[in-house]
């Protein structure tokens, strides 16, 4: 009886805070479309007539340069790595279709392409298949049951997804982002520290230089945020630090494999502590041939994975999941051939996505800028609840169109 209430009471304590936070747990992507704002920093003409930094070159970088960049403001984007894209990433050659090694579906409306670029109007130019399973899965180590089919399409109408039928989530950044701006990226450069006690910032990069900038936009993930690789002089105040804290960022990899045949169906979702464990066709209706299952896995499955001590170690285990669930099947028709992508031990991710669980003040301590000189975006600062890749372009908007008007 007491284990009843107690539970209860954890019930409706967590439903009391989900109320009063002001939070959306289940109202974002699809469901929160009607979130986005009017207008965004594309509708906008600036005059601004500093230097700013750009820290990263991922999908909120790429988005608030390109504002920059039309707007003819003197702007340079400092990126640690040799590539643009941070969590957008894709593999070619290993199938006859474009794969995502990062961010993969569009939790949201076709026409949030469209917002996201600026382009009137619902119709839109990509071809996208909508993600509406036939046949989906569960496996808690033990049992495999079917879902029936009416309770995944009413998750669909509820919750609409999509996937990109040629083309790749990295590959629609590529072409309506970073080509515009990609003239001014400084790759392999880490920022190691920003020192903001002077009228501009000294923006002080891994391999010594120092580079002096008005204003500066840091994009970097809440992951590398939490590892202090970037000192702040003076320091964050203690309420960014404790909201930067509280942010879920949970590691977390994908794994792609082929196969000759096509034994498992679209989606199998396992039982996990925390996190994700999902395995899903990574060929879903795509004009192909090839059978490519993927694993995207995040928590605690993914922690019981890196206790394994290698990739290879990794495939293994999961040939012999699948082979438990699938009688022997998978090792039969493993082609040899695997991709691994490891966000949560990537030293400039450090983990994989944020949830829409975040508190409205949480929000503001993450966006407040550091005295009207250093503002922060990317996915987990996105006010408007989005998410994933349309949240950290629109958190780039909105973070730029701050900056550019000097708001707090
Ligand atoms: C496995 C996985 C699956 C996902 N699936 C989906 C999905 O299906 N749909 C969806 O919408 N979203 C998905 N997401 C989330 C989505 O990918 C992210 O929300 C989005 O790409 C984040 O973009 P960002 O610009 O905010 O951050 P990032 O992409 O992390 O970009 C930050 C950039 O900053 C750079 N950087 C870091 N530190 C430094 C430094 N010190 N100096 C200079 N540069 C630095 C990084 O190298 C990176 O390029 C997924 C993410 C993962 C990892």
């Amino acid at each position: 009886m007491n284990k009843f209430y107690r539970t209860l009471g954890k019930i409706t304590l967590f439903l009391i805070i989900a109320l009063f936070s002001g939070c959306s747990m289940w109202d974002w992507g699809s469901k929160a479309f009607d979130k986005l704002p009017e207008k965004t920093a594309l509708d906008e003409a600036y005059r601004f007539s500093g230097k700013v930094i750009v820290v990263g070159a991922g999908a909120s970088g790429l988005a608030a340069a390109n504002i920059l960049e039309k707007n003819n403001i003197d702007y340079e984007i400092i990126e640690a790595t040799d590539r643009y894209g941070g969590r957008l990433k894709k593999a070619e050659g290993f199938a006859d279709f474009p794969i995502d090694l990062g961010a993969e579906w569009i939790h949201n409306l076709p026409q949030i392409l469209n917002r996201l670029k600026g382009k009137p109007g619902n119709e839109v130019e990509e071809v996208l298949i909508p993600y509406q399973l036939d046949s989906s899965y569960s496996w808690d180590g033990k049992h495999y049951k079917a879902i029936p089919k009416s309770k995944t399409d009413k998750y669909f109408n509820g919750f609409p997804e999509y996937k990109f039928k040629y083309i790749s989530w990295y590959d629609f950044l590529d072409q309506n982002f970073a080509q515009q701006v990609k003239h001014k990226i400084r790759f392999n450069t880490p920022v190691k520290a920003l020192d903001y006690t002077g009228e501009k910032v000294k923006v002080v990069l891994k391999n010594g230089e120092t580079i002096a900038a008005d204003k500066v936009l840091l994009t970097v993930s809440i992951g590398v945020l939490k590892s202090g690789y970037i000192q702040f002089t003076p320091t964050l105040d203690k309420d960014k630090q404790k909201a930067i804290e509280s942010i879920q960022f949970l590691p977390g990899f994908k794994l792609a494999m082929k196969f000759s045949e096509k034994f498992y169906p679209d989606v199998i979702s396992c039982k996990t502590k925390t996190g994700t464990k999902d395995y899903h066709d990574v060929a879903f209706q795509k004009d192909t041939k090839e059978n490519v299952l993927g694993l995207l896995s995040t928590g605690s499955s993914t922690e019981a994975y890196y206790e394994l001590g290698s990739e290879e170690a990794i495939v293994s285990a999961v040939l012999k999941e699948l082979d438990q669930i699938f009688d022997g099947r998978a090792s039969k028709t493993y082609l040899g051939e695997y991709l691994f992508q490891d966000w949560g031990r990537q030293e400039f991710t450090l983990g994989s996505w944020t949830s829409s669980w975040v508190s409205q003040s949480t929000l503001e301590d993450l966006n407040r800028s550091l005295e009207k000189k250093i503002y922060f975006s990317g996915g987990a600062n996105d006010i408007y609840r989005q998410q994933g890749v349309p949240g950290s372009i629109m958190s780039g908007y909105y973070a730029i169109d701050r900056l550019l008007k000097g708001k707090e």
